[in-house]
């Protein structure tokens, strides 16, 4: 019998989510590719931060860097009186180590704590609480109880540095010890996997559940379905139908008869749109926009969500915006730019309401692109400041969405089944390419450069670059809105004023 594989924790959660994924990982790490996790990671850490804060006189015993160390540290830990609690204590059994986010000790038994950063426990929390269990039981220190810590969003943080609140737990205790011999068989599959061959697994729903698996371009080019130019995936929301048509032999969706898209008009439109090379443009688009009223207002935000709040009277993972732009169009033709960036480390939503308030006017159409997002923000900033209530949720009243309208009546091959602003623009102004702008091209970067601008050590000429950025992108958002409704009006693009 050969040696068995060290796991850890996550391999064995990656093995449970696919075990070709887990093989590869040991054997092949190197054609994995990025599966641009970095944002989860860092609020990962940020809400790890967070619990441990609630424990001032917690200990840091382990490390991923040096985990003999990390086995040392726990095993001193335990064998003496110590803080009563422990962050990453470390444990080893069956050749699988398990770092434990919080371990409390009271009257000598370990009561085990896993953080997570959503707001419901998963079911591969509950695997992962259950190789923890196992774990540490088969290591001697069998747990009291195990808990996952999750966040409660409805905890509003009173901005005095006191989190107590942040979380609830779940208590999985029973649950976690009954699944001990699931979890030791799942140990035992997967070294006898990671012995044998490359497994040969099929591509599916597991590709991209719980996790996005970074091997996935590796499958693809391995099965030598190099990705089609127009996958059957593109469809949206159909991920059922896909597999269907997949199972059926076809990939491409230029290659799949009519007949099989359950006349559904969205999915015939793109599969001819794709078939011809060819845009297709609703006249309906260009009647719906007539109604629009004047002026006509463009508007985009930009917010972040932290997982741990950051200003007195907000909840985690609640929208809050730091900036926004307006671009303002008249029925003469002419456009005016309007914007606002909050770069001070002080909440931002007061200050851009009430800007917002003083350029868009009371009356004239409000259009956005995803009138979910921008209309959730407004009514959220109503519920936090009730004297800007009544004024805040009459934009919302005045709002068309773009992006609604280009759903229905708009599809150009180009856009690969995403209706995003980002896919839609290159197709009506390719002028106006994200690509041509600074650091920040997407949400994501936009949300990492506000806090890098806020972030107290950040040198004022990196600080004055992101804004810069900032403002460049969220620009880019709305002009984006008003040359496609002037392409969907099948009029002249408006002159764009100096900035
Ligand atoms: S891409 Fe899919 S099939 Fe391939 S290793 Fe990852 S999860 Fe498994």
């Amino acid at each position: 019998m050969s040696k068995p594989f060290r796991l850890s924790k996550s391999k064995v959660i990656a093995g449970r989510q696919c075990p070709k994924r887990l093989w590869l990982q040991i054997h092949r790490k190197e054609v994995a590719t990025d599966t641009g996790n970095e944002v989860a990671l860092a609020v990962g850490h940020e809400v790890g931060a967070a619990a441990q804060y609630l424990y001032p006189g917690g200990r840091l015993l382990g490390s991923h860097d040096d985990l003999p160390a990390s086995l040392d540290n726990t095993r001193a830990w335990l064998d003496t009186r110590g803080p009563a609690v422990a962050f990453e204590a470390t444990f080893e059994a069956d050749s699988v180590l398990v770092m434990a986010d919080i371990v409390e000790r009271r009257r000598n038994r370990l009561h085990l704590v896993e953080v997570k950063a959503s707001t419901s426990v998963k079911d591969y929390h509950r695997d992962d609480a259950a190789v923890q269990a196992h774990v540490l039981t088969r290591a001697g220190h069998e747990p009291a109880s195990v808990s996952v810590r999750v966040i409660d969003n409805q905890f509003i943080y009173r901005g005095d540095g006191d989190y107590n609140g942040l979380f609830r737990d779940e208590d999985l205790t029973r649950e976690a010890k009954a699944r001990g011999n699931e979890a030791a068989g799942w140990i035992a599959m997967q070294q006898g996997v990671l012995a044998g061959a490359e497994p040969q697994v099929a591509m599916g729903a597991q590709c991209n559940t719980p996790y996005a698996c970074e091997f996935q371009d590796y499958c693809l080019a391995q099965c030598g379905v190099a990705r089609a130019e127009f996958p059957v995936e593109i469809l949206p929301r159909a991920g059922k139908l896909a597999n269907e048509l997949k199972a059926q032999g076809y990939t491409d969706l230029r290659d799949v008869p009519a007949k099989l898209l359950g006349g559904n008009t969205v999915f015939l439109r793109m599969r001819e749109a794709s078939k011809t090379g060819k845009a297709f443009l609703d006249p309906a688009a260009a009647a719906e926009l007539a109604n629009a009223g004047w002026p006509r207002y463009y508007l985009d935000f930009e917010g972040v969500n932290p997982a741990v709040p950051r200003w007195a009277g907000t909840r985690p993972y609640q929208a809050l915006p730091f900036q926004w732009s307006l671009h303002i169009q008249r029925a003469d033709g002419s456009l005016e730019h309007r914007a606002y960036l909050h770069t001070a480390p002080d909440a931002p939503m007061r200050p851009a309401m009430e800007h917002l308030l003083a350029a868009i006017g009371k009356r004239g159409t409000v259009f956005v692109y995803n009138r979910a997002y921008e209309g959730s923000v407004l009514r959220g900033m109503a519920a936090m400041f009730p004297d800007l209530a009544e004024r805040l949720v009459a934009i919302e009243k005045r709002f068309v969405d773009l992006l609604d309208i280009t759903r229905r009546h708009y599809y150009h091959p180009d856009m690969k089944g995403s209706w995003s602003i980002k896919a839609v623009l290159p197709t009506i102004a390719p002028e106006l390419d994200y690509a041509n702008l600074g650091e920040v091209q997407e949400g994501g970067a936009a949300q990492q450069a506000f806090l890098e601008i806020i972030a107290p050590g950040t040198p004022a000429e990196r600080r004055a670059q992101l804004a810069a950025d900032l403002e460049r992108y969220c620009a880019q958002d709305t002009l984006a809105m008003v040359k496609l409704a002037e392409v969907f009006a099948g009029g002249k693009r408006p002159k764009v004023a100096a900035r």
